[in-house]
């Protein structure tokens, strides 16, 4: 006996057998017990829904003279003639069949009374692809379809349907089917061919075909036919031509680690063993998809799923980066007739931008230590650096006085300024100080040396404005205390891990020395607007009493 397709053995012959498309099956079948018939129907979804089944069923059910709860009996008169010659249901594929003449032809048939059948029943598949004509050929037939005739138009693309052919149907939309119901259908299957394959390699199919019962049946029919019982995740990953997650996960890791050879040697081994290089682009970019999520919310997969995503070492910006790379690929792919050539050269590109990015950070931090010890020798050398960006050139500030506080750190110093710190009570009145008095009242002094302090703020935005005003402090500090202390403030977070720091290199026995300080910032820092806005935030136009 010839061998049968599972798919076409398992088609549904009832609207009880169809899978997940349980709304659309009980209006039409509503529609035929209540014999309210349109005269033209619109199935619109994804392939492999079974859009076309279900024309199919529609079809035999509607001309049945005894149809049961909707469906056909099987046994009366016409059910018997349809299956004997169902030449009264015409299926046409508008994926081969999109000229003007088929439809032309079919207007011209359309007149004719059905041959053994009550209706006339056309099915045309793919609907989207009709030539302009042949749409405009197909719409004067809806403007007047004979009483016997009912047309099933199938698209998997709606919106390339004309809305003068879509105004004249009856819409339903096939949804992707559920993971529980075609789980409980391959089961079934499995069941009445006495096969054993395990759930987990069904649930794996069921991921796989994305919602398409055709897909799912077709690649379960593949695995029954493989000779071994014992079917590995692997090998379903071979049939479908794709790689397993882990594998999509391990060269994604590769291009993040800039290994140009091992990269080169995988992309060989996915071609050799019958890959399929669009596959992959597509995995790629569903997992930088999940990256992506992983990075941004916490419980959207599960625990395990979540931990592989997050080890994967990229920037959102690099994901972002890498997905543009692959959408251009993608589109360059289609074109080419030496596909790998070109996916080589793309992998070795997102390669590079990846690791840029990356080095781009490293070169920063390695800028600034040398920009660090150039600026101590031009310091012994008495000559000043200006051509530095004022953020960059205070953030060096920033860290040369941190160091330079710890590095003269003393506590005697620091109870001095605390059992002084009241004083500032007094200025709160001041015309002068008034604003720098309430600032500095409400931070504290938490590290202090005869040179140096460091205040610290629970809030980040007073930090900015104590740096924004440095200069105006260090004079007022200097008319409470008698020294013009060098500044710097953090905010409550940036402490807690400068403490931390330093009482671990006290451990280890790790010293602070003293670094030149930078001459010009403050000017510079003047200039910034930035600063100046969040002083007028916080302060209104009484900022001019502070500059
Ligand atoms: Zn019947």
């Amino acid at each position: 006996m010839a061998y049968i397709a599972l798919y076409r053995k398992y088609r549904p012959q009832n609207f009880d057998d169809v899978v997940g498309q349980n709304v659309t099956v009980e209006i039409l079948k509503n529609s035929i017990i209540n014999n309210k018939i349109s005269h033209a129907y619109l199935f619109n979804g994804p392939r492999g829904t079974g859009k076309t089944s279900v024309a199919k069923i529609f079809a035999r059910s509607v001309n049945c003279l005894n149809n049961k709860n909707g469906d056909a009996c099987g046994k009366c008169e016409l059910c018997k003639k349809i299956k004997e010659n169902d030449v009264d249901i015409i299926e046409i594929d508008a994926a081969s069949n999109n000229g003007v003449e088929e439809i032309r032809e079919i207007r011209s048939k359309v007149k004719l009374l059905p041959t053994v059948a009550k209706y006339k029943i056309y099915i045309i598949d793919e609907v989207h692809m009709l030539s302009t004509g042949a749409f405009n050929a197909l719409l004067k037939t809806l403007e007047e379809p004979p009483s016997h005739v009912i047309f099933i138009l199938a698209t998997t693309e709606i919106h390339k349907i004309p809305l003068t052919i879509l105004s004249r149907c009856q819409r339903f939309d096939f949804n992707k089917v559920n993971s529980e119901e075609m789980f409980a259908k391959l089961k079934q299957i499995c069941k009445l061919e006495k096969k054993n394959i395990s759930d987990d390699i069904l649930k794996l199919i069921v991921k796989l075909s994305d919602g398409g019962c055709r897909d799912a049946i077709n690649l379960l029919d593949q695995v029954m036919s493989l000779s071994s019982d014992d079917v590995t995740e692997d090998e379903i990953y071979n049939i479908q031509g794709i790689l397993s997650e882990d594998k999509v996960i391990n060269f994604l890791e590769i291009i993040s680690q800039n290994d140009i050879i091992s990269g080169m040697r995988t992309i060989d081994n996915f071609v050799n063993s019958g890959k399929n290089l669009n596959s992959v682009v597509e995995q790629l970019l569903v997992l930088l998809r999940n990256v992506a999520i992983a990075k941004s919310v916490d419980n959207f997969f599960q625990k395990d799923s979540q931990l592989k995503y997050l080890s994967i070492d990229l920037s959102l910006d690099n994901i972002k980066a890498l997905t543009n790379i692959l959408i251009e690929l993608e589109n360059q792919m289609n074109k080419s007739i030496n596909q790998r050539n070109l996916f080589e050269i793309y992998y070795i590109y997102m390669s590079n931008i990846v690791n840029d990015c990356k080095s781009a950070v490293f070169y920063d931090t390695l800028n600034q230590i040398k920009f660090n010890e150039g600026k101590m020798k031009n310091e012994l050398n008495n000559t000043t650096i200006c051509d530095v960006n004022t953020g960059d050139n205070f953030d060096l500030l920033k860290k040369i006085r941190i160091n330079n506080v710890l590095a003269t750190a003393n506590k005697e110093e620091l109870l001095k300024i605390n059992n002084d710190y009241e004083r500032i009570n007094d200025f709160i009145a001041n015309k002068v100080y008034n604003n720098i008095a309430t600032l500095l009242l409400s931070g504290k002094v938490v590290v202090a040396s005869s040179n140096y302090l460091l205040f610290c703020f629970d809030d980040k935005s007073l930090v900015q404005v104590f740096l924004s005003n440095l200069e105006k402090i260090e004079k007022f500090l200097g008319e409470i205390y008698g020294t013009e202390y060098k500044i710097m403030s953090v905010d409550s977070n940036e402490w807690a891990s400068i403490k931390n720091k330093f009482i671990i290199n006290k451990k280890n026995n790790v010293g602070y020395e003293i670094m030149p300080e930078l001459e010009n910032v403050q000017n510079q820092n003047k200039k910034n607007t930035k600063f100046e806005n969040i002083t007028k935030n916080i302060f209104g136009d009484e900022v001019e009493n502070i500059n």
